[in-house]
């Protein structure tokens, strides 16, 4: 019988969780969101983010611009914001701004995306004052608070993003799992999800992802969050066709999107927890 992953409830139990570590700081964390342009999407992701903050005793902040120069953003990241315990830039940004040089501009101790070359690089060579991006965390932690052994199982991962599929990649080979990544250009798919024990799925495509190109028993994380023809929000994966056929799956909404806000709350806790060990 098919096990529904709960990203909602495990997000929750996160967050009760980091409350008791916020309690043990001398001050709240802080996390400021900047938000660039009017993407209706950034907006929202910003607010709830700022909410979830708020709910478990971090101080968040949202700075909104409709336009702005690079430069000018990046001497606000680095004159206002440097004390701030943590920093994230809501993406895409606009077309004419050049992200690298943005996210750049935010120190690594205070990257809790993880995202700058700094953090790129370090995990690589497992420092352990590292950020790891929130989403690929979040897939994870709801595997681990599940028992599901990652240890020796052949992980498939389909997308090769840089928030996303190539940082995962990387963590689950750190936890021995065997790695297979895939990308636009693994044909055919299924020949690669086929061979999936772990298959997580971080493409952008609404129910790519058909009964026939999975084996019974895969374990399956899908991060997609996608609209299907009538509007509805739906993963990567066609939830409801292949979910018999799976021993564990995260659902969508309610799977990945929960673990991905708790993430970044953990990271900001930790980068508040860092910092005050190094006074
Ligand atoms: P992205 O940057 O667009 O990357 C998509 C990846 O999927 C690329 O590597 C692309 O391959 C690959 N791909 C596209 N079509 C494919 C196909 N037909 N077969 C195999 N691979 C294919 O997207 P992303 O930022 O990683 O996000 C992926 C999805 O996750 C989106 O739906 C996004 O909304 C969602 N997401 C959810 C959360 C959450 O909190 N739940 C967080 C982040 C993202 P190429 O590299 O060859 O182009």
């Amino acid at each position: 019988m098919v096990i529904m992953l709960d990203g909602k409830a495990t997000a929750q139990t996160l967050k009760e969780e980091l409350k008791v570590r916020i309690k043990k700081l001398e001050r709240k964390p802080t996390l400021s969101i900047i938000c660039v342009g009017n993407d209706p999407a950034s907006v929202i992701y910003a607010k709830n983010q700022a909410k979830a903050c708020k709910e478990i005793g971090i101080d968040a902040k949202i700075h909104t611009f409709d336009k702005i120069s690079d430069l000018k953003l990046v001497e606000f990241i680095s004159n206002e914001l440097k004390d701030e315990d943590a920093i994230i830039v809501e993406l895409p940004l606009p077309d004419e701004m050049n992200t690298e040089k943005i996210l750049e501009a935010i120190r690594p101790d205070q990257d809790v995306d993880g995202l700058h070359y700094v953090n790129v690089g370090r995990r690589l060579f497992d420092y352990e004052d590292v950020f790891y991006p929130c989403t690929p965390l979040g897939c994870l932690e709801i595997l681990d608070r599940y028992n599901i052994e990652i240890e020796g199982k052949h992980a498939v991962v389909v997308g090769r993003s840089h928030l996303v599929g190539r940082p995962l990649a990387t963590m689950l080979e750190k936890r021995n799992a065997t790695v297979t990544q895939c990308h636009s250009h693994s044909k055919p798919l299924s020949k690669y999800t086929l061979l999936a024990d772990i298959l997580i799925t971080a493409i952008g495509k609404a129910k790519l992802i058909k009964a026939d190109m999975i084996k019974k028993g895969v374990i399956v994380i899908d991060v997609g969050m996608n609209r299907d023809k009538n509007g509805k929000l739906c993963g990567d994966v066609d939830f409801e066709n292949v979910k018999e056929k799976c021993s564990f799956i995260t659902p969508v909404p309610g799977g990945i999107g929960p673990m991905t806000v708790a993430e970044l709350l953990a990271n900001t806790v930790l980068a508040s927890e860092r910092k005050k060990r190094k006074k």
